[in-house]
């Protein structure tokens, strides 16, 4: 059976101190739940906070709370009072949640919080070295928790590692605010599968890796050096069959069984059948739009009279993070909204808002969503928003409206409800209006829809494809390895270019001999390259062949004296060492004036882009243009000179961040195989990096040494990271001779 780590910031369960005995209640939690199923598939403990301070824990004491634990196969972090503080208090809760939440006007920068953060991440790092042994899989969980996965995969780069995050991830426009972007980003790439609820989250933080880090992505694979990482969205589900079944028992009930709030609630309807209920539960937090929420009803009685003693809305607001100050404040504002409510419009009947500050057993719970006509789900941002899906699930006769803020992740999978905007009172006044009105066909009809796909994609099922996709991103990235350059396949090159007499060496240079640069003009060649070079050109059983699309002149100044060949502008013209340039090919460049204008306007409208002249190409950089940008454009502009360039006989090359207009049929395969016919040669090397390398990859006969830069799909036999092992290589064979 596999092994399994679970990561979160707390356990699953809630330990009490009772003198000498320790008491464990499990937590009901969505993420329990989801979890249970991969407990009974693998052989899993669950890494957290025990929910205590280290200060409350004596010697005596924390072994028994560890053997407690492990029955339950839980490990604790033990946490001082001082961690939470910083770690949890501070900078998950004061810095990362209120902006992933868009609340920049309450986050938080302080140098203290984001230092407890590390020293936090690295706590539970510790315990999952301890504990690690045997282990194929980790899945953690949540911005508690960003760092951890680069801190894991550091140490133990083998083990398959799942982050998912429960809150939303912001637009790189909010996240770029964040001192730590960079540490944060990095932190989360540690992982192979990084899972958010919806598509908008993913997108947001494929932008950022794109914005900040510069690596190539495609559709959900972000493609570091080394490793692929695949990001996706699974929303997360609710244990559907518990909430429905548990509602239909808990309505089936004998009198006497009943639970007070039932008999409270039907004594309410007692008085009058036509009175509705409108339900609001969240945690008190300020993402969750609680005050619009108490305004907007407020102005709901005020807008429609004739509602005021039919309607109530009970509102059940949870305590929550109650230290921090921002929570506090919520609090006060709720209270006063809530008062000044329930006064202006009470009568002796009626009470406009039921309010409850605390928490209700599962059981009320229930009660409430089956109850309840409407539930009012305002949040200004929310990850997902379990409660909505909590209240369809529960209704058992199929009746009843969700009315929900379109803000919230749960509104993609849920459109059948009445959405609205949290920040529109009259919006969700007449929203109220309407979820009253609606016919009970209609409710059934829509809550219909809504049910069965909840209870298709289940918390169960969340936690399957999560841990399906992490198995399958360990199939993308074996592919991907599958041609990495090894100590055998390392050996067997060395082999045959020990054997050779006649070798000649095909290397790129921009990507494949030096690292890009935002502004080409700065890759210029240093002292290490041309001394490898140099040594290798000098074996006179050595052919040296620089191929590349930068233009003649720039491979002059560098190169000119060398005793390279030189093959410039992806092969128009050739260079042999001591001879003057030749054009490989006769061909026109009458067409550049045709086809300068429209690279121009692209230029105007492309912040950071140029274009560079070259003798028979005109090609269009886009390096240093806002990533996204740019790359929309370089797609447009193909679009636009595909139909420009028909009449004429040329071509569109797309290469690293460049688009590239030249004469057609020539590119950097043909001219090597122009070159290697003149002479036998028996042992051909092939180095390049990005699409224009590709020709040369095709066109070098079979038994070619054929090698691409970076680890994605090529024609090319082998793979390597990046130009460091092209160097290494290049200078092992120097070693050679
Ligand atoms: N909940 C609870 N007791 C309460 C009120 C709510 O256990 O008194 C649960 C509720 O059933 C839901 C969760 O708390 O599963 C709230 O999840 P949601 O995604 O709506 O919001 P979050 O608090 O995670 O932001």
């Amino acid at each position: 059976m596999d092994k399994i780590l679970i990561i979160s910031n707390r356990l699953p369960l809630q330990l009490k101190i009772d003198k000498d005995t320790i008491n464990v209640k499990p937590s009901v939690g969505g993420v329990a739940t989801g979890m249970k199923s991969i407990y009974k598939q693998y052989e899993s403990k669950w890494i957290g906070w025990p929910g205590l301070d280290k200060e409350q824990i004596n010697p005596d004491t924390e072994k028994k709370i560890n053997d407690v634990l492990e029955k339950e196969n839980c490990v604790p972090v033990l946490l001082t009072h001082k961690d939470t503080e910083l770690f949890y208090y501070g900078f998950s809760n004061r810095t990362i949640w209120p902006l992933f939440h868009y609340f920049t006007q309450f986050t938080e920068y302080v140098n203290d919080f984001w230092k407890g953060y590390i020293e936090v991440n690295r706590k539970y790092a510790e315990v999952v070295f301890q504990h690690i042994e045997g282990i194929s899989k980790i899945w953690i969980h949540d911005y508690h928790l960003l760092l951890l996965p680069a801190l894991i995969k550091e140490r133990y780069p083998e083990v398959m590692i799942g982050f998912f995050l429960h809150i939303p991830f912001p637009s790189y426009e909010i996240f770029r605010g964040l001192p730590w972007r960079m540490e944060i980003m990095k932190g989360m790439l540690g992982a192979d599968l990084i899972g958010f609820h919806t598509y908008d989250y993913e997108r947001h933080f494929i932008s950022c890796v794109r914005r900040l880090l510069g690596y190539e992505t495609t559709i959900n694979q972000i493609n570091l050096e080394n490793r692929i990482v695949k990001v996706d969205a699974f929303p997360m589900g609710i244990d559907y069959d518990k909430f429905h079944n548990d509602a239909i028992q808990q309505q089936q009930r004998s009198v006497k069984d009943k639970l007070k709030i039932r008999k409270d609630i039907e004594q309410y309807f007692l008085t009058d059948h036509e009175r509705k209920l409108v339900l609001s539960i969240d945690r008190l937090d300020y993402s969750k739009g609680i005050p619009n929420r108490l305004r907007a009803f407020e102005y709901f009685l005020y807008k429609y009279p004739q509602y005021r003693e039919k309607i109530t809305l009970i509102m059940l607001a949870v305590p929550s993070r109650d230290v921090v100050e921002q929570y506090q404040l919520i609090k006060s504002e709720v209270d006063e909204l809530v008062g000044r409510i329930n006064g202006q419009y009470s009568s002796i009947n009626w009470t406009p808002i039921w309010y409850f500050y605390r928490s209700l057993p599962y059981e009320s719970l229930i009660e409430l969503y089956n109850s309840c006509d409407i539930a009012l789900i305002t949040p200004i941002r929310d990850g997902m928003n379990l409660v909505a899906k909590e209240y369809i699930a529960s209704k058992t006769d199929g009746k009843g409206v969700l009315i929900l803020s379109e803000m919230a992740g749960a509104t993609k999978e849920l459109s059948e409800a009445i959405l609205i905007n949290p920040n529109n009172k009259e919006e969700i006044a007449d929203a109220i209006k309407q979820a009253i009105e609606m016919p009970v066909e209609e409710q059934k009809e829509r809550n219909a829809i809504l049910q069965k796909r909840l209870q298709r994609y289940n918390v169960e099922k969340w936690a399957q494809d999560f841990m399906k996709s992490l198995d399958n991103v360990k199939v993308i990235q074996a592919r991907s390895l599958a041609k990495k350059i090894n100590e055998p396949i390392l050996a067997d090159i060395k082999k045959q270019y020990n054997k050779a007499t006649n070798r000649i060496l095909f290397l790129d240079y921009d990507g494949t001999l030096v690292g890009f640069k935002k502004d080409p003009s700065h890759a210029v060649p240093d002292e290490a390259l041309y001394k490898t070079l140099d040594q290798l050109s000098e074996n006179s059983r050595n052919e040296i062949v620089l191929i590349s699309g930068r233009d003649k002149e720039t491979f002059t100044s560098w190169f000119g004296e060398k005793k390279y060949t030189l093959i410039a502008e992806h092969g128009v013209w050739i260079k042999r060492a001591g001879e003057e340039w030749q054009l490989i090919e006769q061909m026109q460049n009458d067409w550049k004036e045709l086809i300068r204008p429209g690279l121009e306007f692209y230029v105007d409208r492309t912040p950071g882009t140029f274009i560079e002249e070259k003798n028979y190409s005109l090609v269009w950089h886009y390096r240093k243009a806002d990533p996204e940008l740019g790359w929309h454009r370089a797609i447009e502009l193909k679009d636009e000179l595909t139909s420009l360039i028909s009449n004429y006989s040329l071509e569109i090359l797309e290469g690293n961040k460049v688009v590239e207009i030249k004469n057609s049929g020539i590119n950097k395969g043909r001219a090597a195989i122009k070159l290697i016919a003149k002479k036998h040669y028996d042992f051909i090397l092939g180095i390049g990096d990005d699409w224009t390398d590709e020709y040369l990859f095709e066109e070098l006969p079979k038994s070619s040494v054929t090698i691409k830069v970076g680890l994605v799909n090529t024609h090319a036999r082998f793979n390597v990271e990046t130009f460091s092992d092209v160097r290494d290589l290049l200078n092992t064979l120097v070693k050679l001779g």
